[in-house]
């Protein structure tokens, strides 16, 4: 049976395996003993492979390699503490919640603040963790069209008024698009039919906006989550409130109560960066700032078409099979660029994901574009 359902993903091109990686640093990656250059990653900011910076870190850093507990019990630490400080004061809240990853951070939030007579709205191309975490709540949930906000209206207007509490859900930067979403309007929708509003920054903490705290800064945004696994460099993730949702989540969410919490070796890490070495963030995000304005001024000039005005570049081909195709192709060329496929992406939508980081030079961008054009 199972073997059977792995033919069929076989045939369907959606067979997926762990590929070989052996070292990854400035851009490029090492795979089966070929290095390539790696258009693929989430290190945004090229942090997590920095030698210089690991090494100053551990030379001055002895924190545990375990907690042992969940935080409730024995798990916490004054690492954890820190880096809670440092993130609510980024995003201008009053608290934070450290998470073992995005995953588990989305999964719990929404379990825990959607109960039995409540309801969700959510983007259709919302990540997994927020569908799965809509699917593990107990309340009802529905999905308007990707950035239609007529149609997230519509259904407010319909639907709102049966429930008790209500959730709008959007990522800001779409983790397979690129495209960003309109705060604003999902602001001005939260308080005409009285829902709370949580955006995931996932792809844009760090990376995209004129702060660190992505594009909804300032905005009137009741839960921003976010993970330090992509422009941090790290591992984890993180949600931002105000003192009351942010308690109500440390009694209920289950991802949060019911884990061993991460390394505070890691939490150090993390505050490290987002503190003592913020000018090498700040400095890094302005170079990917810059070459990301560059490579979308090519892409204009060669006509070619793209939802994202971020660092992640979509180039939607279609079918599995055509697009694992162009993936072999560039690889055979030297880049790393893995097909994105379906369940990730919607069927007849598979992809290269292009994903630009502050260690990727401009003219590797042109020479790709000019084998994919
Ligand atoms: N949200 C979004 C939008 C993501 O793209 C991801 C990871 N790809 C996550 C949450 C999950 O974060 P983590 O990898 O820390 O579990």
């Amino acid at each position: 049976m199972i073997k059977q359902e792995l033919e069929v993903l076989k045939s369907k091109g959606q067979l997926r395996s762990i590929p070989n990686i052996e070292a990854k640093s400035d851009g490029k990656i090492v795979i089966d003993g070929k290095e390539y250059i790696n258009f693929a990653s989430n290190d945004y900011l090229g942090l997590s492979t920095k030698d210089d910076l690991r090494k100053e870190f551990l030379k001055n850093n002895n924190s545990l390699l375990s907690t042992a507990s969940a935080r409730l019990l024995t798990g916490s630490s004054p690492e954890y503490k820190e880096l809670e400080r440092t993130v609510a004061g980024i995003f201008n809240k009053e608290a934070a919640l450290i998470f073992n990853t995005g995953y588990q951070c989305n999964l719990g939030v929404i379990y825990a603040l959607i109960g039995r007579g409540d309801v969700i709205f959510s983007d259709k191309l919302n990540h997994a963790s927020i569908i799965d975490g809509m699917q593990l709540a107990q309340g009802d949930f529905y999905r308007y069209k990707h950035f239609d906000y007529d149609n997230l209206e519509k259904l407010l207007e319909s639907k709102r008024g049966q429930y008790k509490r209500a959730l709008i859900v959007s990522e800001s930067v779409f983790s397979m698009d690129g495209d960003i979403a309109d705060i604003d309007r999902l602001v001005e929708l939260k308080k005409k039919y009285n829902c709370m509003l949580m955006i995931d920054e996932a792809h844009a903490f760090c990376a995209v906006g004129d702060t660190l705290a992505g594009v909804s800064y300032g905005k009137d945004v009741d839960i921003i989550t976010a993970t330090f696994g992509k422009a941090v460099g790290s591992f984890g993730a993180f949600c931002v409130s105000s003192n009351d949702i942010i308690s109500y989540l440390i009694n209920k969410a289950r991802s949060f109560i019911f884990s061993t919490s991460i390394p505070p070796l890691n939490i150090a890490w993390s505050n490290w960066i987002l503190t003592e070495k913020r000018n090498i963030v700040i400095a890094q995000k302005e170079k990917l700032q810059e070459l990301t304005s560059e490579v979308h001024k090519l892409l204009d000039r060669k006509g070619i078409k793209t939802p994202s005005g971020t660092q992640i570049i979509p180039i939607i081909i279609g079918s599995n099979d055509a697009t694992l195709a162009i993936s072999e192709k560039l690889r055979s060329e030297g880049y790393y660029i893995p097909a994105i496929r379906p369940p990730t992406v919607p069927e007849g939508t598979s992809r290269l994901r292009i994903s630009l980081t502050a260690d990727c030079k401009f003219e590797d961008f042109s020479q790709l574009v000019d084998l994919i054009s």
